[in-house]
């Protein structure tokens, strides 16, 4: 069924599923109203994904309803940000209430987790768009950011990488899996931004980015950004079993090392903080695994088991090179 504009907004959007008190003015008037409290910074950030290159066009609606908002946390949360509120603009080619019916609820049920706002956005017609401004709140002077990285930093991330990738390859039936299972496909749909550690890790980590766009990428910003390098052991990236089988029968990194949309936190901590982190880390649901240093040189370099230098083929940066 058709909606109007205004139908549609007032059926799917204007009823937030959190009423936070510092929004003065919602959804519903040409701007919104919002209380910035005294002594904290507004993180702001904004992702558009666009159908068939950041999702499959038979990506279900619900789940990406989920992933457009998550990530958005997933940059607040390489901040240390708390997240209040969202605006949507959304594209659409029509107005097709099932599909705007699951998309809400999977926008919806992440945002009450977090308790985020949605105070307003924008609904146009034309080939599907989605774009989600997030802002979250922080102390003053307090973020994380990619600049601060300094030679003789650990470098940790927060959790298991590649399989993002791994999963849409089996998606685009270019790569068969012994075992399909549904965790490696949720990681692909259903990614959970890794807030509370991001949070956790403020004051102890010097630098920190999230990996939406694979990990020599990322560490690569904030390698530049704080004008330093990195080394990398590859025996230490976290690796779920079917991307461990992957790399194995391939010989190629590209996975763990360059695939995007993993979104798990990498950052750099003083040696003298890593115990202190892990605990953080663990009390925030996660364990850190310790994958490299921050070095004076600049670039990043892999070493295998054998302390060989990775060979850039495997390092598969053109596979995974992002439009
Ligand atoms: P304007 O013409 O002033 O831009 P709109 O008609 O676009 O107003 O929107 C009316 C109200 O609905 C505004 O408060 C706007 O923020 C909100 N809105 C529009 N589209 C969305 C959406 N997709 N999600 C959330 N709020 C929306
Ligand atoms: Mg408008």
């Amino acid at each position: 069924m058709a909606l109007t504009e205004f139908e549609l907004i007032s059926r799917f959007f204007s009823r937030p599923e959190t009423e936070r008190e510092d929004v003065v003015l919602g959804i519903g008037d040409d701007c919104a109203l919002l209380q910035v409290p005294a002594g904290m910074e507004l993180a702001v950030s904004i992702d558009t994904l666009v159908e068939a290159i950041h999702f499959p066009p038979d990506t279900e609606p619900e789940s990406l309803g989920h992933k457009a908002l998550a990530v958005n946390l997933s940059d607040l949360a390489a901040m240390g940000a708390v997240p209040a509120w969202a605006t949507l603009a959304l594209t659409l080619p029509h107005s097709d209430s099932v599909w705007l019916e699951a998309f809400s609820r999977g926008f919806a049920s992440l945002a009450r987790r977090y308790q985020v706002q949605l105070i307003g956005g924008d609904t146009t017609r034309g080939p599907l768009n989605i774009t989600v401004q997030v802002h979250g709140l922080l102390p003053a002077g307090a973020a994380l950011r990619r600049d601060g990285a300094q030679p003789g930093d650990l470098i940790a991330v927060t959790g298991p990488l590649g399989d993002a990738g791994l999963a849409l390859l089996a998606l685009q039936n270019k790569y068969e899996l012994a075992e399909f299972d549904s965790e490696l496909r949720q990681r692909l749909e259903w990614p959970m931004p890794r807030l509370e550690v991001g949070q956790s890790l403020r004051g102890i980590a010097r630098s920190a980015i999230d990996i939406s766009d694979g990990l020599l990428a990322d560490l690569g910003h904030i390698a530049e950004a704080s004008g330093v390098g990195a080394t990398l052991r590859l025996a230490r990236l976290p690796l779920s079993r079917g991307v461990a089988r992957y790399v194995k029968e391939t010989g190629d990194w590209s996975l763990p090392l360059s695939a995007g949309d993993d979104y798990e936190l990498c950052f750099s901590v003083p040696p003298a903080r890593r115990s202190e982190a892990e605990h953080k880390a663990l009390r925030a649901g996660c364990k850190l695994a310790w994958i490299g240093v921050i070095d004076v040189d600049p670039g990043i370099r892999c070493l295998t088991a054998d302390d060989d230098l990775l060979d850039p083929v495997s390092r598969g940066y053109e596979h995974f090179h992002h439009p």
